[in-house]
């Protein structure tokens, strides 16, 4: 029987690697807060992602909840997103009892509309939280001008981003700060794990307390804290990942390419631009399909690939505004061009192991569907 192929399948380094740089722990016992390694790797990821500081966290959720935190906005203040995102976006707005107000994205790359930002500000916004989606870079410098224009602070959601640059910087030294992800799917990662990225260097300070219930000392509690350090476990897992992450990216980038060679000359079927200045991390491989020129809708593509053990994912259908836990408070928002892009998107299978021949099989299986339809 074939084997089947997920979206996608976490990247391990050789089993050796890993035990080596696990066994001292057997010695020290010294399994969580702070230790050697996580040390190790919070100077290794500052290095690679050429960001003034950071901070490592148990996830990319609690990265973003706590950078949101940091920033003690009063409650109920308005924070500026998009809806076309991981539900974890949206959420750490709400958890930190801030109220999102959604903002619809741009065709050409998904991510939020500049264009659409000012006529969102109130009085009562005091962020911007943009998602570089795919990988896909929002346009920094325009945000960056309508955050200063009305005092606000950005928090870019880059949990999609790692490793990318633009024009050369890397991508977490952008905004008052960026998040990281490195949960087991996304292109580096801890196990479970992630990261704040910032430059104010109060923010450190800021953050170590929100993740260690804010212990100062044995004896002293600065500040209410939650708890959401990163492990020893999963820190020897990042360090090993990061000595392969060149050669993964340059895997994706090879499917990437074989993928956009033989999806290129197809109609009714859309690919991700390519975007000028950015350094790409090969992440995903999202496409859209049009149903009136492909013959078939995204839904019957998305079935007919299952049926043959290929399994792709609708990132991201519903959008977050309409997900039933928000009822239908964001229902009748107008988001044109995020509903209409979540109606039609899917996500390829794409990871440094998946083989030539398997991106072959997957385009094969998605014009058989059209020609089913012909027939
Ligand atoms: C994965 C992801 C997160 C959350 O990261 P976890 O490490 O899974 O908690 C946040 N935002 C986006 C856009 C993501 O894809």
């Amino acid at each position: 029987m074939k084997e089947n192929i997920f979206v996608t399948r976490p990247s391990m380094p050789p089993w050796e690697e890993y035990t080596e740089r696990i066994k001292p722990l057997w010695d020290s016992h010294w399994l969580t807060n702070m230790g050697e390694l996580h040390n190790t790797l919070e100077q290794e990821l500052k290095e690679y992602l050429g960001v003034e500081g950071i901070s490592l966290m148990v996830n990319g959720h609690m990265s973003l909840e706590l950078a949101l935190a940091a920033m003690k906005f009063p409650q109920g203040a308005e924070v500026i997103t998009t809806p076309f995102t991981f539900i974890s976006t949206t959420h750490a707005i709400a958890r930190n009892g801030l109220e999102p107000v959604f903002c619809d994205i741009k065709s050409s790359d998904y991510t939020i509309d500049e264009d659409k930002i000012e006529s969102l500000i109130t009085e009562k916004t005091v962020a911007i939280v943009p998602v570089h989606v795919y990988g896909s870079i929002c346009n920094l410098e325009r945000i960056n001008r309508i955050a200063e224009k009305y005092e606000l602070k950005v928090i870019y959601d880059a949990a999609h981003a790692f490793g990318s640059t633009y024009k050369g910087k890397g991508i977490g030294t952008f905004g008052d700060a960026s998040v990281f992800s490195f949960h087991a799917t996304k292109v580096f990662n801890t196990i479970e794990g992630g990261a704040v990225t910032f430059r104010n260097p109060d923010l450190y300070t800021k953050l170590y307390n929100l993740k260690n219930f804010g212990i100062r000392s044995e004896e002293i509690v600065a500040e209410v804290g939650a708890n959401a350090k990163m492990n020893e476990f999963a820190a020897a897992m990042g360090l090993c990942n990061l000595m392969h992450i060149e050669e993964e990216m340059g895997k994706r980038k090879k499917l990437m390419e074989r993928y956009r060679e033989l999806l290129v000359p197809v109609k009714g079927i859309r690919l991700l631009e390519e975007q000028i200045d950015v350094k790409p991390n090969y992440a995903y491989f999202p496409i859209q399909i049009d149903e009136t020129v492909f013959g078939r809708s995204r839904d019957e593509v998305c079935d007919a690939l299952k049926q043959q053990g290929i399994f792709c994912r609708k990132y991201f259908y519903p959008l977050t505004s309409d997900q039933i836990c928000f009822g239908d408070r964001y229902r009748g928002l107008p988001l044109e061009t995020a509903r209409s892009v979540s109606k039609r998107i899917m996500v390829l299978p794409l990871y440094a192991d998946l083989q030539i021949a398997q991106v072959e099989e997957i385009v094969n299986a998605i014009l058989a569907c059209q020609c089913n339809r012909i027939k």
